[in-house]
């Protein structure tokens, strides 16, 4: 009998023994187009030598020092890295374990700002509905997914929930995509007159969300309004790349192409790409400074920080994307993606909406292309999309969002960035056929 705790089926599932560039394969010699690195985490694909020998490196040298009584080489070279290719403003770089840590951090650092700068009746965050932040309690309590909150409703903090940014389903007929992408911001703006500016400490967003929402992009200037109104209300702006950063998009940073730079910033995932578990929060000097010239650090803390074997990973991958060119070839093949995909399904009859950037896709599917009514959630369509792709040796990742009580199922595309242009046709080809087959079956 096993003794794991199987994640999501009462059955155990197949035994992943080797991983080889895009493809995965288990103990039957099965092989898998990884198609969406788990969750959009593989951007280099599998057994990247230089990755490897960079942690393997470090082990040999150091395996692990307390963050309590010491720096590390690794450590101060990836805060190198990250903070010379980092939106201007971002100086301090604070290294964790994943993402909820990085996002839970990312909390946790703003409300100590707002204590040390003499405003401590500012506790409230503001974020979005349909958004993930991660699953701990206060990311949990940022996330907007109601499926993912449910069960843990009297745990959560009292957080605002703004609708996101969501062109398909909530720009008006005649509305403009400017026009719309102002309008979804200046709900920031009046959430904080309704709840008291002076209350919030915070606003929270994913620039283009990924999990519960499917690579859904922001509007045209939606996020400089969001800073103009943060801005004005001196709060501060936490963007989540931890599933659209690190190249993800096309560009190192996401929020790179939306023109703004956030107080606090988020990232994980594509940081270690699978090779080790790491995540960082990034913040400002003027952040950084108001802790340290206040109580002298930051209450807060876990014993893996800044692992040096995990900081030598992430500096090899963040190595990697920039010194081997990845991020031009992001695009060039996001482009070839979505094109395959425009081509495929661009006139599906349940294919509601095509969306992203560079290698971070999604597809919504809808029951009624007209009425963009959502697939009935009894019929589970993303699950069982999920399980006839595996079975065909397709690793992407299906999920259903809610959204005021509607559902939609859709799928996230993340490949890694290394994928060539057959592989793009095999991941299209056998996409096709689980969604026709969990179709039929729905
Ligand atoms: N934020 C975002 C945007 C995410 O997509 C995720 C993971 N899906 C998290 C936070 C949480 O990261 P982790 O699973 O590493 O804790």
């Amino acid at each position: 009998m096993s003794h794991i705790f199987p994640r999501h089926t009462r059955q155990l599932p197949p035994m992943a023994v080797s991983g080889q560039g895009c493809y995965l394969i288990d103990e039957t010699g099965k092989q898998y187009l990884d198609a969406s690195g788990g969750a959009a985490v593989s951007c280099l694909g599998h057994g990247d030598r230089e990755v490897i020998e960079a942690v393997k490196g470090q082990l040999d040298q150091l395996a692990f020092a307390h963050t309590g009584f010491f720096t590390s080489k690794p450590a101060e070279d990836l805060a190198d890295i990250l903070i010379a290719n980092a939106p201007a403003g971002l100086d301090r770089v604070y290294l964790v374990s994943g993402g909820s840590e990085a996002t839970e951090a990312a909390i946790k650092l703003a409300r100590q700002y707002w204590v040390e700068k003499g405003e401590p009746q500012r506790g409230r965050v503001i974020a979005r509905k349909q958004s993930y932040h991660g699953n701990t309690i206060g990311a949990l309590s940022a996330g907007g997914n109601e499926w993912r909150r449910a069960q843990f409703g009297p745990l959560l903090l009292d957080m605002s929930h703004i609708d996101p940014c969501y062109e398909y389903r909530l720009r008006q007929p005649g509305e403009s995509a400017e026009e719309y992408g102002r309008r979804a911001a200046d709900a920031l703006e009046a959430e904080l007159l309704r709840v008291g500016p002076e209350t919030v400490m915070a606003f929270m967003a994913e620039p283009v969300v990924g999990a519960t929402a499917g690579a859904l992009t922001p509007a045209p200037g939606y996020f400089k309004r969001i800073r103009e109104i943060c801005d004005r209300y001196g709060v501060l702006l936490i963007l989540d790349e931890v599933m659209c950063g690190m190249g993800r998009t096309g560009t190192l940073f996401a929020c790179e192409q939306d023109g703004v730079a956030p107080d606090i910033a988020c990232i994980a995932k594509g940081l270690g790409a699978g090779y080790q578990p790491i995540g960082a929060m990034l913040c400002s000097s003027e952040i950084y400074d108001a802790l340290i010239n206040g109580s002298g650090f930051f209450q807060h803390g876990h014993t893996y920080m800044g692992h040096p074997a995990a900081a030598a990973a992430g500096r090899a991958v963040v190595g990697a994307i920039l010194g081997r060119d990845l991020l031009p070839r992001v695009k060039t093949q996001g482009e070839a993606l979505a094109a395959r995909l425009a081509d495929r399904f661009g006139q599906h009859a349940h294919v509601g909406d095509l969306r992203g950037r560079g290698l971070f896709r999604g597809i919504e599917l809808v029951e009624d292309r007209e009425t963009k009514a959502p697939f009935d959630p009894s019929k589970g369509l993303a699950g069982k999309i999920k399980k006839a792709a595996f079975e065909a040796g397709l690793i992407c990742y299906p999920m259903s969002g809610t959204i005021d009580g509607r559902q939609g199922d859709h799928v996230l595309l993340a490949p890694p960035f290394i994928i060539e242009d057959t592989q793009l046709d095999e991941l299209v080809d056998k996409l096709d056929g689980a969604i026709s087959k969990a179709l039929a079956a729905a």
